[in-house]
């Protein structure tokens, strides 16, 4: 009885290492197959970002500063650099410095801030408003930018002399429309704003320090504006009206909370596609299997970009390294199955395969932007 207990006891010695041993193994070459589908580290680098030659399509670089340069040669990273008229906004407030300014950094840059030029909407009323600004965007095509941007003043701020507010599918723009699209260019559309902003303040809205800076901005506060849904309407009647011409909607076509919505006007309407600039985080917050799921049906579709700002007067050594950050967090969300922590939140990385990523990070940014490179 003793020595068959003995004797079992010393199988028992033997058969459980070789069980664990079995299982550890497994598991070593589990994590290994796991760890070989995406490349990103948790160390933080941006060599997999970088690897993929990566275009950011929503960057508003206004300091023409070696900086900028040495930046996207070090990350070996291009921008779309987006003129935008801000009335009242300093140094932004109207068309022709910033296409200046952008010119100057298309150059400087070597390419790698491409340009996407802009003109004066706050002149629709005057008369040869169409004329004179396809006058201008033709002259800024000729001389390199490869994409025209419009504002969420359309919309929200700028009113007709019968009172109504000016909307995105107002006849006075259609010739500027018709033109961009027969040069083949593309059109970037920052219309409305994050459902927050119709919404009582909440301080863990990601949007709450904008409109505590930005009050005029604050749709909640004036609810004599149009709504949401008015001006997406009139967005989603440009998009139908002018099916030649490219569309990027800006900030995930300010569909932010629900990527099914966004889902449904990329059925509906082919010649659109959004960026995720600044409102990378409200991805995060949905569930990421849905994203991941809508990433893939959609890979086409979105295009990854950041609202990364140099404004006029900025200190490049302070706010560059901003930029990197940014870069970093969002590159290790899209690629990477960690979690990542932002604003007192964690959130599960997406883990994307190495083909959507390369979508996202380059393919869909040359696809929407022609030109975009640096040549046709
Ligand atoms: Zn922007």
């Amino acid at each position: 009885m003793r020595n068959s207990y003995r004797r079992l006891r010393a199988a028992s010695w033997i058969v459980t290492p070789t069980i664990a041993l079995i299982v550890l193994a497994y598991l070593l070459s589990a994590s290994s197959s796991y760890r070989a589908k995406p490349i990103p580290s948790a160390a933080g680098d941006l060599s997999g970002f970088s690897a993929l030659a990566p275009i950011d399509i929503h960057a508003h670089a206004f300091i023409n500063d070696p900086a900028v340069t040495d930046l996207l040669k070090r990350l070996n990273l291009r921008i779309l650099n987006i003129c935008v008229v801000v009335q009242h906004g300093r140094g932004y407030d109207e068309a022709a410095p910033l296409n200046r300014t952008a010119r100057q950094v298309l150059h400087s840059s070597g390419g790698r801030a491409a340009w996407c030029s802009t003109f004066d909407p706050q002149d629709f009323e005057k008369p040869g408003f169409a004329d004179r600004s396809n006058k201008i965007l033709n002259q800024t095509f000729a001389e390199g930018a490869v994409a025209v941007k419009i504002w969420k003043a359309i919309g929200m701020d700028l009113k007709k002399s019968d009172g109504s507010y000016l909307m995105a599918d107002d006849p006075v723009f259609n010739s500027i429309y018709a033109d961009i699209a027969a040069h083949n260019r593309t059109l970037v559309a920052h219309l409305a704003e994050p459902t927050s902003c119709w919404q009582p303040p909440n301080p863990d809205s990601p949007d709450y320090g904008y409109y505590s800076q930005h009050p005029e901005w604050f749709m909640f506060r004036h609810p004599e504006r149009p709504s949401k849904e008015t001006i997406l309407a009139a967005r989603d009647r440009l998009l139908a009206n002018n099916p030649k011409l490219r569309v990027v909607g800006c900030h995930l076509g300010s569909m932010e909370v629900d990527v099914d919505e966004i889902a449904r006007h990329f059925d509906r309407y082919p010649n659109f596609a959004v960026d995720t600039a600044a409102r990378v985080q409200y991805l995060m917050m949905q569930p990421p299997e849905k994203v991941r799921a809508f990433l893939t049906k959609y890979q086409d579709r979105v295009i990854y970009g950041t609202d990364n700002g140099l404004e006029p007067g900025a200190d490049p050594a302070r706010t560059l390294p901003q930029w990197n950050e940014r870069y970093l967090r969002e590159w290790r969300y899209f690629s990477t199955h960690e979690w990542i922590e932002y604003k007192g939140h964690k959130y599960r990385g997406l883990e994307l395969p190495q083909p959507i990523l390369r979508k996202l990070y380059h393919d869909n940014a040359v696809k929407w932007v022609p030109g975009i490179l640096g040549k046709e």
